[in-house]
């Protein structure tokens, strides 16, 4: 059992995982690529008179993280589960977990598609939610857009509402080693179209195809994924959190840019050692 496990390796899970384990909680953060790696110089982060860029600037944190105690995985996290009694899993593409508290420092980066129409139709038949909405979908003809274990996983939980599911890879080959009885289809979608509502998508071979519902499970779960899947509370796209930096689920806490409307490394890195004060507190209760 974890005390508790960060998901994200950018600035505000590093900084939070370096006070963590310093304070003998034993902490394991799991994560893939931040988006701080495309920054090729950076100027305003204190400490730094010489030009850094984002990959070094994250090196040294990775280092210094795991030089404190830190276990830090490269995987990406497809689901969260809260269970009654206090404790959660987490389940990774290589592994599930078992921790007291988990810290969401996902970033604010959405995982979506980049098709003709998507906009027209979220919520309209587009939905990036299987939790929430695959119930809309019962017995009716769904698609699941995407191509790694994550897409795996939300076909599955759709199972529960209807069999007739076709995992599109929109031309990528399935990275999955998720099982899946389903209908495979890898042409790449040209356009979602309809009425009011999704009534069929269009490949680029010109073939089109009827669809009552289209679920976005692209990559790998993003803040607003958690945000809706878990139920907890937001307001223009940024978690909501109280001042010991936990959300509306116990033991679930949040810091950098899924919290910060300053979207700064700095203000992660504050967050983050602000969040794990109260996760040491919370862990030792
Ligand atoms: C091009 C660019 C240049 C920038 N330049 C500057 C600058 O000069 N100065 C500055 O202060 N700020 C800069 N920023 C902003 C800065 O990068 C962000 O504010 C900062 O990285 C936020 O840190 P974070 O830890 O909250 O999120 P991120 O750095 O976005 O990290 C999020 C982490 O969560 C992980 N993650 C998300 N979902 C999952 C999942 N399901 N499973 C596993 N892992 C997951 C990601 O892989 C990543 O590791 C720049 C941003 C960009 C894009």
């Amino acid at each position: 059992m974890l005390d508790c496990i960060i998901i994200g390796k950018g600035p505000a899970g590093l900084s939070a995982g370096i006070y963590t384990s310093m304070a003998n909680v034993k902490t394991l953060i799991i994560g893939k690529d931040s988006l701080l790696q495309k920054s090729e110089k950076i100027q305003n982060y204190f400490g730094f008179e010489e030009i850094i860029d984002g990959q070094q600037l994250l090196q040294r944190g990775i280092k210094q993280a795991i030089a404190t105690g830190c276990e830090i995985l490269n995987d990406m996290v497809i689901a969260i589960d809260i269970l009654d009694n206090g404790f959660n899993i987490v389940t990774a593409e290589n592994g599930s977990f078992n921790t007291k508290s988990i810290l969401l420092a996902t970033g604010n980066n959405r995982n979506t598609v980049h098709i003709t129409n998507l906009e027209k139709f979220e919520g309209k038949g587009i939905s990036y939610c299987t939790t929430c909405d695959g119930f809309f979908f019962k017995n009716k003809k769904v698609g699941v857009i995407g191509s790694t274990d994550y897409t795996i996983h939300e076909a599955n939980e759709l199972l529960s509402f209807t069999e007739n599911i076709t995992i599109l890879t929109n031309g990528n080959e399935l990275k999955s080693s998720g099982e899946s009885n389903n209908t495979i289809k890898s042409n790449k979608i040209v356009s979602f179209e309809g009425e009011n509502k999704l009534e069929h998508i269009v490949y680029d071979n010109g073939e089109k195809e009827q669809f009552d519902g289209i679920f976005i499970a692209q990559d790998y779960p993003t803040a607003s994924d958690f945000i809706k899947k878990l139920g907890l509370n937001s307001k223009n796209r940024l978690l909501t959190i109280n001042d010991q930096f936990m959300t509306n689920i116990r033991g679930i806490f949040a810091a950098g840019d899924i919290v910060n409307d300053f979207k700064q490394i700095s203000t992660a890195v504050g967050s983050g050692a602000n969040s794990a004060k109260n996760i040491i507190k919370y862990c030792k209760e």
